[in-house]
């Protein structure tokens, strides 16, 4: 009877089998448990904030004297696809939906960083535009940084895709086409390998970031034009050896393809003032370079180094203001549109199979002009995201707000 009582009340006081002090050592564990969520929570939250201010800080700093100063372009492959379909499916309906739109409004939304949700990301605000839950005018309004990434993308992305005439056949008629005009820089049918080594440490004379990509192939292999543009520069450089430096027509690109073939380098007659038009052979793949005397191959191994410059005002064009990306993942996305080339009989030229046409407006926002401007080319050229940054600091400073044609109000 004693032990019963004493069997009844360990029950009752819950210390029989230990569970009192089990369910202590639950209770303090969840309770550990919660400080430490707690604790993540608030680290998250830190980090969350402090990103967002470092964020802020990149894009006022990169912004500080009413043009970009800098860009990391870090959109990858995957997301540029899934825009690129969006863009290319909504062709011709009432809700064309930008690629270069959407890369910047998810670009906004996560400070520039594409993880594996950004293609997610993607499809969530387009379907919301398309189901027609909003317009990207509304969405992107509640973003501060918007017009800084929808700037930096389209100075990276302007001339990518559009609107284009191209033979179907060698020498047959042109063809009314939309989509992707630019081309990877490698000829169709010539093999390569390439990694992303933008920003890997060269050494040759002065220690230095490497600001291209490289793309190793065979000497001869032809170069082709990745946009349309001016050549502004060609000739032999201590670095790039024989090279090319070719502007987009609205200036905001500066291509450069170096190291080009010993003794051969460029499409024959190219000179400095022409100008080319996407998809043409204008030069060939070489190991030029490293050396101040011209002619020279000292590169071990042969390759194209393939660089892009953003240029947002002339200052940046030389000097230590240069901007130059990350090209990789551009180049893997251009890999979809190469161009067929063959061999001029009799010579060491190569000429591309079907010529291509295109329409070469220049740009019609050269931020003096403000918003009057942008307000116009969006009527003329509705598809085309042409409000920049500077119209939206334009019409800060005018006061007008919205009424200026920019899309939403100024941040
Ligand atoms: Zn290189």
């Amino acid at each position: 009877m004693e032990k019963n009582v004493a069997v009844w009340r360990a029950m009752r006081d819950d210390t029989y089998f230990g569970f009192a002090g089990r369910r202590k050592k639950r209770r303090s564990r969840l309770i550990a448990g919660i400080l430490v969520e707690l604790s993540l929570l608030l680290a998250v939250g830190v980090i969350f904030f402090y990103e967002q201010g470092q964020t802020a800080g990149r894009v006022v700093e990169a912004t500080a004297d009413g043009y970009i100063k800098w860009v990391d372009f870090n959109v990858s492959y995957e997301a540029m696809c899934k825009a690129y379909e969006y863009d290319i499916e909504t062709y011709g309906t009432q809700n064309h939906l930008n690629w270069i739109e959407l890369l910047a409004y998810v670009a906004a939304q996560r400070g520039g960083s594409f993880g594996v949700s950004a293609v997610e990301d993607i499809r969530t605000i387009a379907e919301r535009i398309l189901a027609g839950g909003t317009t990207m005018e509304e969405a992107a309004g509640d973003l501060k940084y918007y017009p800084y990434y929808l700037e930096a993308y389209s100075a990276v992305l302007g001339g990518f895709v559009g609107e284009y005439e191209i033979q179907e056949t060698a020498g047959g008629a042109y063809v009314k086409k939309y989509g992707l005009k630019a081309f990877l820089p490698i000829a169709k049918g010539f093999p390569y390998s390439d990694y992303d080594d933008f920003g890997v440490s060269r050494s040759y004379g002065y220690q230095r970031q490497h600001l291209g990509h490289d793309m190793m192939g065979q000497v001869g292999t032809p170069i082709i034009a990745v946009e349309s543009g001016t050549v502004e520069a060609l000739g032999w450089n201590q670095y790039g050896g024989w090279r090319i430096g070719i502007r987009s027509f609205d200036r905001k690109r500066y291509y450069y393809y170096a190291h080009l073939r010993q003794n051969y380098p460029y499409q024959e007659n190219l000179k400095v003032g022409d100008t080319v038009t996407a998809g043409e052979v204008i030069g060939y793949m070489g190991h030029t370079g490293y050396s101040t005397t011209e002619n020279v191959n000292n590169i071990d191994q042969v390759h194209l180094h393939f660089g892009v410059q953003l240029i947002f005002d002339e200052s940046q064009k030389e000097g230590n203001n240069e901007i130059w990306i990350d090209c990789y993942a551009l180049t893997r996305f251009l890999y979809q549109n190469r161009s067929a080339v063959h061999k001029v009989e009799g010579t060491k030229e190569w000429k591309r199979d079907l010529d291509m046409r295109e329409q070469t407006e220049e740009s019609p926002v050269d931020g003096s002009g403000g918003c009057t401007g942008a307000s116009e080319s969006r009527e003329r050229f509705p598809l085309q995201g042409s409000v920049t940054f500077s119209c939206w600091r334009a019409c800060a400073a005018s006061g007008r707000g919205s009424a200026c044609g920019c899309a939403g109000s100024p941040a």
